[in-house]
């Protein structure tokens, strides 16, 4: 049988092994998709060591803290990972490890399926940690107009604007209270009010006084409803969350691992519905 993994720490409650094990099953391939706690830099080496030499294992997923650092011990990046300069995928073939990122991709998709249109907009997204790039070169690419970035950290966001230069903006967190800027969409990307910490939101929409936004995005999936998402939709405006963001880019690193094969529509419904249900049972 065929091996696939997810790499990161604090992998207790991720969904990800459910929805690879159901496309897995649903698609006949001889596979299993399993979490792989790793708890420092030197267990990161250990790891692509073992999988260098496991031939059973196709490829793995990587998360929460290795996304950039997985990047040195690849062979091959694709042009994704080299602007991104974070992978969350990566395939084993001839030998060889090749970095990739879904995440963006699911992002974009999730975007598309909600039926919200970033072209010409006027975008905040709130974190620069690996989420936010990949976040960050979907829009680029969805053909957004000017992009703000904001960050507790604020150097950490400075570091990503030769990125995407042209389009790009940093400013400072304190800035958030002090003016009403007013953006087309908001998008969470930092940790903040994901589970357990729910209580907690990255952006005081409730206050927020500057003609409210047509979008609001929180890339997080756990909960379902941020207390971010909440405040937003008391205003009025149109939420999402990550929970579709996560499924696609599963899809799309299937597609990487296993090339040809058809994920059918009916199918992401499904997984998406029976992952609805387990976040809801875990909240
Ligand atoms: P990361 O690289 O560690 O970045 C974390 C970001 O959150 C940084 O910008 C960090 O700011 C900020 N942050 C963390 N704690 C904070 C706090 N207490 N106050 C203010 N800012 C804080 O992690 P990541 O990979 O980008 O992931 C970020 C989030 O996105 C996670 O919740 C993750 O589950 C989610 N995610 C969802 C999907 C999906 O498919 N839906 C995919 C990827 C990630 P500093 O730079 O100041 O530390």
């Amino acid at each position: 049988m065929k091996k696939l993994f997810l790499i990161g720490k604090s992998l207790k409650h991720s969904i990800s092994p459910f929805i690879h094990n159901k496309i897995l099953s649903e698609l006949g391939i001889d596979a299993v998709y399993s979490n792989f706690e790793l708890s420092d830099f030197v267990k990161l080496k250990e790891f692509v060591e073992m999988v260098r030499k496991d031939k059973d294992v196709v490829g793995f997923n990587i998360t929460i803290p290795y996304k950039e650092d997985i990047l040195e011990f690849c062979d091959e990046v694709s042009e994704d990972v080299r602007i991104i300069e974070a992978a969350n995928t990566v395939k084993k073939e001839n030998g060889k490890l090749l970095a990739y990122n879904t995440d963006w991709i699911g992002f974009k998709k999730s975007l598309e399926d909600i039926g919200v249109d970033v072209k010409d907009k006027k975008i905040l997204v709130l974190g620069s940690g690996g989420a936010a790039k990949a976040c960050i070169y979907g829009l680029y690419r969805m053909g957004a107009k000017e992009i703000f970035v904001t960050n507790r950290t604020y150097e950490k966001a400075e570091s990503i604007k030769d990125l995407f230069e042209d389009i790009l903006k940093i400013i400072p967190v304190e800035w958030l209270k002090k003016y009403d800027f007013k953006y087309d969409i908001i998008i969470n990307t930092t940790s903040v009010g994901m589970f357990p910490n729910i209580e907690n939101s990255p952006f005081d929409i409730e206050n927020y006084g500057a003609s409210i936004p047509v979008f609001v995005y929180d890339i997080i999936y756990n909960p379902l409803k941020t207390t971010f998402l909440k405040e937003a939709e008391i205003k009025g405006i149109k939420t999402g969350n990550g929970l579709k963001m996560l499924v696609y880019q599963a899809v799309e690193a299937e597609k990487i691992w296993f090339g040809g094969i058809d994920i059918t529509s009916n199918l992401i419904a499904e997984i998406l519905n029976e992952c609805e249900r387990k976040v809801a049972k875990v909240e």
